[in-house]
């Protein structure tokens, strides 16, 4: 098969682009690679399908305006381009990652002097979490490193900045975890690296609220299906023993879906096997990424009117 491609629009390709996917296209004095100054996605295309692209796009305008960005690039074009891009590269089942960054600049950190935003998407297939972390569940630690402060920088948005998430997979990965739980600056459960965490008990569903994590669209999703079947959802403020004496926890996310927690700190959960609610939770979310009410189908959409 061809080379994949990607479509790039910035100062250095200012009518936008599509180059083969593995071609330089950032500039060394990108203020998204020099200072991880920058926003992005992570969206998942089942059977030719973009699933919640609203809500996706919702996410990254609101990213942006945490950032001060303004950008020239509307919803139409990004999808417009999001569409093609999955199209030429043939994916069916996948992801697409839209990247904007504040562009080419110079070496100070003033974001005045970064003229031309850059804007890369990227279709792929996507690499998925082994079968047996589906069947077994996964280890998780509770990591030492404390998300960041609201105040200095705020979890809801989703930036290219994720070097405290990336300390805790050091950390997880030196204890030989698949994720890591990490908690907000007073002690609360926050999320985990790349993923929202849920638990069940007798309460029903319970979930940190999305005041120091990033307000996930599986987790929404998930939220939504509990109140379609009739189970009470909490969000509330928990801290790590909760997790530790829960019924059952798992970790929701555009890339692992919903994955079941078998052990948090040596603690096993439940019986150590993936609970009933879990199993009936991802068996709803398949089902959600099947409902034409969140698919955008990449062969029908006719871009622009
Ligand atoms: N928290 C963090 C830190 C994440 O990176 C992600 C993945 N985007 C999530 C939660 C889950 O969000 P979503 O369900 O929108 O992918």
């Amino acid at each position: 098969m061809s080379e994949k491609v990607l479509f790039v629009c910035s100062k250095g390709f200012p009518e936008g682009a599509y180059i083969p996917q593995h071609e330089p296209v950032i500039s060394a004095f990108d203020h998204g690679f020099l200072y991880g100054d920058g926003v992005f996605e992570g969206i998942r295309i089942y059977d030719g399908a973009i699933f919640r692209l609203d809500k996706h796009l919702d996410r990254l305008y609101r990213s942006l305006e945490y950032l001060g960005m303004e950008v020239p690039f509307d919803r139409e074009f990004i999808t417009d381009h999001m569409i093609e891009v999955a199209r030429r590269n043939r994916i069916v089942n996948g992801y697409i990652r839209p990247v904007i960054s504040r562009g080419d600049g110079d070496l100070g950190l003033n974001p005045e002097k970064c003229k031309h935003p850059t804007l890369v998407l990227i279709a792929d297939t996507i690499i998925l979490y082994p079968k047996e972390y589906y069947e077994e569940g996964l280890r998780l630690i509770l990591s030492s490193i404390p998300k960041n402060s609201k105040k200095a920088l705020n979890p809801n948005a989703k930036l290219t900045q994720y070097i405290n998430n990336i300390r805790a997979v050091r950390e997880a990965n030196l204890r030989v975890a698949q994720e890591a739980m990490m908690l907000d600056s007073a002690g609360y459960v926050a999320e985990c690296t790349g993923d929202n965490i849920f638990m069940i008990n007798k309460k029903g569903l319970c979930t940190p609220t999305t005041e120091n994590a990033l307000p996930g669209i599986t987790r929404e999703t998930i939220v939504d299906i509990a109140r379609n079947i009739g189970i009470t959802v909490h969000e509330q403020r928990l801290k790590p023993h909760h997790f530790y004496k829960a019924d059952e926890v798992f970790v929701t996310g555009t890339a692992a879906e919903v994955c079941p927690v078998r052990e948090i700190e040596s603690n096993i959960i439940g019986d150590g096997n993936p609970g009933p609610v879990t199993r009936q939770f991802m068996e709803e979310f398949r089902k959600a990424t099947k409902d034409p009410k969140y698919l955008t189908h990449i062969h029908q959409y006719s871009g622009r009117s």
